[in-house]
């Protein structure tokens, strides 16, 4: 008898750790269809936004001369893909879901040679489709996953199965080091590594403009979540700090994510934001925050914004890179 309720317990205890280690690929299926979702008819109007093409999916805002917002209102994702134009060529930072094709807006707004880079690779940010030239963060385990210059995403790093996307396989044509300076002509931006929503994630600092384009690090939509593969909270925190220390001399540095709220509001956050994303991190840490939920569980960040997470005993506070490691360089500081 003994014996087998010590068979049974080994049983129970194997299968809630395969659950447990397993979870993303038992909880994803569950909460989503696998067939894309479609766009809804009408959605909120975005401000000064310019309605692209006959179906009207994705709307253009121009924020100035070289920068635009390509917003996607239609779509749950509420995606906003930003287009960053230089003198000799243009950068795409996130393609959205690509169930519409983005290249033909685009092209409607520059000529120039397109690199587009994906803020991470979440299957709502890679679009679908071919690219001119793709660049990506250069960090060891990308390199280590590559083969050359070949990088086939893996499903923890793409999702698209929850809406029948296949995982792309990229030629990368330029890998680009964490600190380092993108320069579009006369437009320089420093790419900065923010990991902690994924491992792979940047964001891109435009010091000129004062404007930071986030990705999934810091967005409009009122959620900044760490709770899907490959999500590290001590990752997160290393970023939070980074980004407010790169942006200490430039307190009026606006934030620009990768989506917003379902009201047509453009991401444009204030400073301040960073830093309530920073402080409700070290108080997840120190036990002070508690968690509201199951799975994921919430944090209340302020008013606006609450934080989605693992709950406590799922969560990694050990960074992927420790402080100091050659992938936490900021940009030229003057
Ligand atoms: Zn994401
Ligand atoms: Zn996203």
């Amino acid at each position: 008898m003994t014996r087998i309720l010590l068979s049974l317990t080994i049983v129970l205890a194997v299968a809630a750790a395969v659950g447990v280690w397993q979870r993303h690929r038992i909880i994803v299926p569950l909460a989503t269809t696998g067939e894309p979702v479609p766009a809804v008819k009408t959605a909120a109007t975005i401000e000064d936004g310019e309605p692209f093409g006959e179906d009207a999916y994705f709307v253009v805002v121009k924020i100035d001369e070289l920068t635009y917002a390509i917003a996607e209102p239609r779509s749950w994702a509420n995606n906003f893909n930003y287009l960053l134009i230089g003198e000799n060529r243009a950068l795409l930072f996130d393609a959205g879901v690509g169930h519409y094709d983005i290249r033909p807006v685009v092209r409607s707004l520059t000529d120039l040679p397109l690199t587009f880079m994906p803020s991470h690779f979440h299957y709502d940010h890679t679009g679908q489709g071919e690219w001119e030239r793709i660049a990506i963060v250069d960090v060891p385990h990308l390199r280590e996953q590559a083969v050359g210059d070949t990088l086939a995403l893996s499903w923890e790093q793409h999702m698209g199965s929850a809406e029948a996307v296949a995982a792309p396989i990229w030629t990368v044509g330029e890998w680009i080091k964490p600190g380092s300076v993108m320069d579009l002509g006369g437009r320089e931006l420093v790419l900065l590594y923010t990991p902690g929503h994924t491992d792979n994630s940047v964001s891109l600092y435009d010091k000129q403009r004062q404007m930071m384009f986030t990705g999934d690090f810091i967005t409009a939509s009122g959620v900044v979540t760490a709770f899907l593969p490959k999500a590290n909270l001590g990752d997160f925190l290393q970023s939070a700090n980074k980004v407010l220390n790169e942006t200490e001399t430039r307190p009026e540095t606006r934030f620009r994510g990768a989506h917003s709220d379902d009201k047509g509001t453009i991401p444009n956050l204030e400073r301040m934001y960073v830093k309530d994303v920073r402080d409700t991190l070290e108080r997840i840490k120190s036990g002070e925050a508690k968690p509201m939920g199951v799975y994921p569980v919430n944090y209340t960040i302020n008013e606006s914004m609450v934080f989605v997470a693992e709950p406590p005993f799922l969560q990694d506070w050990t960074p992927t890179y420790p402080d100091g490691h050659e992938v936490h360089q900021h940009g030229r500081q003057e």
